[in-house]
This record gives C-alpha cells, sequence and structure tokens, in this order.
C-alpha cells in the first residue's frame, strides 16, 4: 500500500500532525496498533501556548466548552499555586480536560479532513531505501515518502531509525488510581509533607484521580497497585479517609527522562513521546508533543509537495530539541521538589513556596515556562521579533499571515519582521492556493 506520509501511532500527537498534513492535502494514513482508544486519560489538561494553537485553526471551542478553567497550577506541589491569570494570553489558565476527549476531538477532525486511520495495525519494523521508506505491520507492508513516529516513549519507529533516546532511568515512582470515593475532597485538594505526596483531580463522572508519591513503596518491580495499597497510602499521607472504591484504573509511573538525540533520521521523524520523556509533572508532556505536531505539520507537508527543500526539515529538530530539553529539565527539577520528604528537603520547599508567594513575578516565570509562553525560535542577525510568539493569529487554512510589519508562520511565530517598507524575502517556502 502506498501513501505519501505514514504516521506510526494514533495517540494525540500523531492525530494532530495527520490532520495538519490533511490540511494542506497531502495524502496520509495513520497506523494504530490498538483495535480500539485508550480509554484510560493519562494527561488531565492543556496549557495556554496549546490551546493558542488549537484556537488558531479555529479549534478551541469545544476544548473551552468542555473543559473547567484552573486559574492557579501547581509546580512540583510547591505549597503556593503558580497564579497563571497573570500570563499575557487569550487563555489565561489551565484547561482540565481529560486526555482521551483530546484523542476523539483530534481523530475527529483528522477524519472530517481525509486522513485514514488503520487500527489494530502494529508496527515491527522501518526501513529507509533511497526516497521510499517501507514499514511493515503484521501481514501488511506499506510504503511512503516519509514517516512520523508518533508511538510513544517505547518507539518502534525511533528504535527502527537507530536513533539514540540518552537521559537518566526512573529513580522515583508514582502511583495513580482513578476512583470513585465515598467522601470526595473539594477541588483543589493537594498536599506535599513528610509522609509523601498527594494530589486529587476531579475528573467528569464523579470520578477522582488520587496521584502521587509514597516513599515506602518505591521498589521499581512492584507495578501492580491495588486498592489496598492506595487506600493505605493516601491515608497515611493525608490523615484523612475518603472511603476509596470503585477502581478505574490503578496504575504506578516512573520518571525515567529522556530526550531523543535528533528529531529526523533521513526520512524519519519523531513527535511527541517517540522523542522525549519525562516526569508528568506540571502536565506538560502532552502540550509539548502538540506543540511538536505544530511545528512539523507545515514543513513537512511542503516538503512532500516539493514546495520547498528538504532541509526545512532540519530545523523541526533544531527548534524543537532544546525546548524538550527544558521541560526534561524543570520536571526534573519539580520530581526533585515533590520527594523531598526529609527535612531538608521540606525547608528548601518552605522557602520556594514562600518566595513564590511574595514575588509574583517569579510565579509568572514559573507559569509561563510551564505554559510553554516562553518558547520561541530566534535566528541569529535577523530581526529581533523572528521566531516570537503570536498569541492570537487565525491562520485557520495553515498557511502564513502578513500582519502590520511581519509575516506569521503557519505554527504562529514571527518568520519575517522589517523596520521599514520591504516586502516579505523569498522564505524558500511556497503556499499553495
Ligand atoms: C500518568 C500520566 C499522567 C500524565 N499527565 C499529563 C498531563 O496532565 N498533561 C500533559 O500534558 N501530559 C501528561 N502526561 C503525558 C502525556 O500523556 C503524553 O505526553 C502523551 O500521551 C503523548 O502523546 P503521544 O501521542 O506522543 O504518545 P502516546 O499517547 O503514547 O500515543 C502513542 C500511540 O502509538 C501507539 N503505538 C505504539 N507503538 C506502536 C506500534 N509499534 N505500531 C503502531 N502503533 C503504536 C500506541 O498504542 C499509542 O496509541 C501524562 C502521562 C502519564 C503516564
Amino acid at each position: 500500500m502506498n501513501t505519501e506520509v505514514i504516521i506510526v501511532g494514533a495517540g494525540p500527537v500523531g492525530l494532530l500532525v495527520a490532520a495538519e498534513l490533511r490540511l494542506a492535502g497531502v495524502d496520509v494514513v495513520v497506523l494504530e496498533r490498538l483495535a480500539e482508544p485508550n480509554p484510560h486519560p493519562k494527561a488531565l489538561g492543556l496549557h495556554a501556548r496549546t490551546l493558542e494553537q488549537l484556537a488558531m485553526r479555529g479549534l478551541a471551542e469545544p476544548f473551552l466548552s468542555g473543559g473547567v478553567k484552573v486559574p492557579a497550577w501547581h509546580f512540583g506541589f510547591l505549597e503556593q499555586r503558580l497564579d497563571l491569570t497573570r500570563m499575557d494570553t487569550p487563555f489565561p489558565f489551565m484547561l482540565a480536560f481529560p486526555q482521551h476527549r483530546t484523542e476523539a476531538l483530534l481523530a475527529g477532525r483528522a477524519l472530517e479532513l481525509g486522513a485514514r486511520i488503520v487500527r489494530g495495525a502494529a508496527v515491527t519494523g522501518v526501513i529507509q531505501s533511497g526516497d521510499r521508506v517501507r514499514v511493515d505491520t503484521d501481514g501488511q507492508s506499506w510504503e511512503a515518502g516519509w514517516v512520523v513516529g508518533a508511538d510513544g516513549a517505547g518507539s518502534t519507529v525511533r528504535k527502527a531509525a537507530g536513533i539514540g533516546f540518552p537521559g537518566t532511568d526512573a529513580d522515583t515512582f508514582a502511583y495513580l488510581g482513578d476512583v470513585h470515593a465515598d467522601a470526595p475532597p473539594a477541588p483543589g485538594y493537594g498536599m506535599q509533607n513528610e509522609r509523601g505526596a498527594l494530589i486529587v483531580a476531579h475528573l467528569p463522572g464523579g470520578l477522582l484521580r488520587f496521584t502521587g508519591f509514597d516513599p515506602l513503596r518505591q521498589d521499581p518491580a512492584n507495578r501492580e497497585l491495588t486498592m489496598e495499597e492506595l487506600g493505605e497510602t493516601v491515608e497515611r499521607i493525608s490523615g484523612v479517609e475518603f472511603g476509596l472504591r470503585d477502581p478505574e484504573w490503578l496504575t504506578r509511573f516512573g520518571n525515567a527522562t529522556r530526550v531523543a538525540a535528533d528529531f529526523r533520521r533521513g526520512r524519519v521523524l519523531l513527535a511527541g513521546d517517540s522523542a522525549h520523556m519525562h516526569f508528568p509533572a506540571g502536565g506538560v508532556g502532552l502540550n509539548l508533543g502538540l506543540q511538536d505536531a505544530m511545528n512539523l505539520g507545515w514543513k513537512l507537508a511542503a516538503v512532500v509537495q516539493g514546495r520547498a527543500a528538504d532541509t526545512l526539515l532540519d530545523t523541526y529538530s533544531a527548534e524543537r530539541r532544546p525546548w524538550a530539553a527544558d521541560v526534561a529539565e524543570h520536571t526534573l527539577a519539580q520530581t526533585a521538589l515533590i520527594t523531598a520528604t526529609n527535612p531538608t528537603g521540606q525547608a528548601l520547599r518552605a522557602l520556594l513556596s514562600g518566595l513564590v508567594r511574595t514575588l509574583p513575578d517569579l510565579s509568572l516565570v514559573l507559569a509561563r515556562r510551564l505554559s510553554a509562553l516562553d518558547v520561541h525560535y530566534p535566528a541569529p542577525g535577523a530581526h529581533p521579533l523572528v521566531g516570537t510568539r503570536v498569541a492570537d493569529a487565525l491562520l485557520l487554512e495553515g498557511k502564513p499571515l502578513v500582519s502590520g510589519r511581519t509575516l506569521i508562520r503557519p505554527d504562529g511565530y514571527v518568520w519575517w519582521a522589517t523596520e521599514g517598507e520591504d516586502n516579505p524575502p523569498d522564505l524558500g517556502v511556497t503556499f499553495r492556493d
């Protein structure tokens, strides 16, 4: 079977890349090993920059109308939450919105634009040869000019392409239980103390997520979490009996932190968790991946359709890798704060929490970093506006926009700017009518 681009993985990132490619008219097949979408929401929220980029394509409304706006968010479970309302964005909050609903909306968008999603197709091999790439699934071979590996942290595509995944192994494990409770706490409930860490999120349908860090249960071999253990952990850390019952998902996860050595090898590109993994502190991983998709989609479409040289794709890795490394760094720092249960760590936490409370600008710096509002792609020697973020452009068709004396790229960053009357230069990419 032949197509222009094969995307491996129908997670949120693969689906958004597919939608972006279809917007430009590129033929796309998405291969997904699961027969049915994953019913459990991993991520629970969307941050400001992701919402800005969805809004650029006219996609924000169903998220905003179906989600809950959270005005203060946590950094490393510090007692003092970050004030998100001071951020310079049309979306000064974190939007609580479960990942499986994000995936359903993005799948709808990709299908509506004409993407083909093949479920029950587990990719086993990827071989590049000349200007083609062969992708094998159980019993079938597919061929395309380009392959995007959006197949998660254990990525088969990344391994087949021989791209390294350097970083650190997990040394900290968190518990997670999506359960019901006889006596649920109020929204926003959470704590970190000398016994561990706990945060509770309210999910649709009366479901509650109890998640955090238990220093007494750090045996990496013990992957199973039982209701009994969850109840004991939660009660020991909080001192409260919530009457936990009816679990829908019980799991543990670690803090392995890695960034792929490159996001491109020839005709293979990586996006989302296949390119970076880290502790889900601050709830940023899904957002980082969706922002990869926005950076990659228009570039890959232009190269596939012969409207740009394939060197444009090198800018994808050059632009996105440093921001993945930035997330790896701050999630490691947050892990240190979450696991700081001894007196030294508690003192450090109290000090930092006090600073966040008394220095609003420090709160703002951390809020902008979590929300990816700081992401920019500087171009040495260019006008200082080049590479800076545009918060509220309407780029519905995925094409650039002239706004005053700037030209804005399809993913919402300034591409060219002038002080004078000059017209935009040839940027090496043309856009079809
Ligand atoms: C407990 C937990 C909580 C989290 N909370 C947050 C949060 O609050 N906010 C946030 O932003 N992020 C959070 N994250 C991170 C977020 O869930 C991930 O970053 C996100 O799922 C990445 O999306 P993805 O599409 O790159 O990969 P995935 O969601 O992993 O999707 C990959 C897809 O590829 C498929 N696949 C894998 N291998 C193959 C193969 N060989 N062939 C075909 N298909 C394949 C898989 O079945 C899957 O559907 C959390 C993660 C965890 C574990």
